[in-house]
């Protein structure tokens, strides 16, 4: 089984940088919670009219349907029209599942270039964004621009028009928005495989290492610290920009639904088994940018005896493996566990296979020199 990479339509990459809004005067708060507060309702309503018709096209709501939001909630025709659009998208995505109604629990707003501009500010702020009324109030957002903003704008990112405004518990944010085209895959290039658990972090077929020190930062979190996840996910992220993408052509990481190695006795097994779904999901979707952002093609891999291969001998064997150091119990061939895995990885790439059990013999004689 070959999975070939899926190729998308849309040319333009998507990223967000979400700015807390803490320095924001009590007055201005209120305001834009209540703004939110009414949006919610709007969107909420016309999601409920939506659904009472079954209306899941794409097509633009009615003049009538708008109005009536108007009405109801004393909205201009422009926020009303803004509102529906966004209602009809929730619908549209729940068509697949037409028993369970959507309910709209966060308070969120997408804001188009009508309700707002966005200026650099002079001052002590970095940012203004402007919101100029057809609906939304009429007021100046001051906000500093953050390490993730400034990564964006110096890598070639550019800021859209349009920010979402939302709110967590009591604390307000906007989520700038940015753009790029997105680059065309490589075609060729080495295929490297990446082998990742988190006691040795992210250890690559080429020699490159990182993240080593995320699992010691585990060991140290006691079972009732908060903010873990903030932290390991903003590790791993670090983690990943370490890596060097321009000598990769391709990455192949195992098809994991579990990072489990390393974890034993560690905490509670319910626990460890929430963590591993979370770190795993958590990798791919960081890895999965990056490497659309490089143009590097990302494989999965089956995980099955990757770990327990020889390459030499091409015999697999649970024994092989003694800790952190492989050793063929057949041939004597013996290297970094870890780097072991990784290697084994990218045979599967550069054989076009998915799993070892199909990996055809002639890959193992090429490797029995290196
Ligand atoms: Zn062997």
């Amino acid at each position: 089984m070959v999975k070939r990479y899926k190729r998308h339509s849309c040319p333009i990459m998507r990223r967000s940088a979400r700015v807390y809004l803490n320095e924001l005067n009590v007055g201005k708060q209120a305001i834009l919670i209540e703004f939110l507060r009414i949006c919610h309702d709007a969107t909420q309503f016309f999601v409920d009219l939506f659904w009472q018709r079954k209306d899941f096209s794409a097509k633009l709501a009615d003049l009538e349907t708008v109005h009536r939001g108007c009405d109801r909630f004393g909205l201009t025709t422009r926020l009303a029209q803004a509102l529906a659009k966004q209602a009809k998208e929730i619908v549209r995505g729940r068509a697949k599942q037409p028993e369970c109604k959507p309910c709209l629990r966060r308070h969120t707003v997408t804001l188009y270039s009508h309700f707002v501009t966005i200026e650099s500010f002079r001052g002590t702020f970095d940012l203004a964004v402007k919101f100029i009324g057809s609906g939304a109030p009429k007021l100046v957002v001051p906000i500093k621009s953050t390490a993730p903003v400034n990564t964006f704008l110096c890598s070639g990112w550019t800021m859209a028009k349009t920010i979402r405004l939302g709110r967590s518990g009591v604390r307000l944010w906007i989520d700038l928005l940015f753009e790029k085209e997105r680059p065309e895959k490589k075609s060729s290039g080495p295929i490297v495989g990446m082998d990742s658990n988190y006691k040795a972090g992210f250890v690559l077929s080429d020699g490159q290492t990182v993240g080593r020190e995320i699992y010691d930062r585990i060991q140290q979190f006691s079972k009732r610290q908060k903010h873990t996840h903030a932290e390991v996910t903003s590790m791993l992220g670090h983690a990943i920009r370490q890596i060097d993408f321009s000598t990769i052509g391709a990455l192949c990481i195992e098809n994991l639904k579990s990072v489990k190695s390393g974890t034993r006795r560690k905490f509670r097994r319910s626990f460890n088994r929430r963590l591993s779904h979370w770190l795993y999901s958590l990798c791919c979707d960081l890895l999965q940018r990056r490497c659309e952002e490089a143009g590097v093609r990302l494989e999965r891999k089956s995980p099955a005896y990757t770990s327990q291969f020889c390459r030499r001998c091409g015999k697999w064997e649970r024994r092989n493996r003694v800790g952190d150091e492989f050793r063929c119990v057949h041939c004597g061939y013996s290297e970094n566990a870890d780097l072991n895995a990784a290697k084994n990885l990218a045979l599967l790439g550069e054989a076009e296979v998915y799993g070892l059990r199909s990996l055809p013999s002639r890959f193992l004689c090429s490797t029995q020199h290196s």
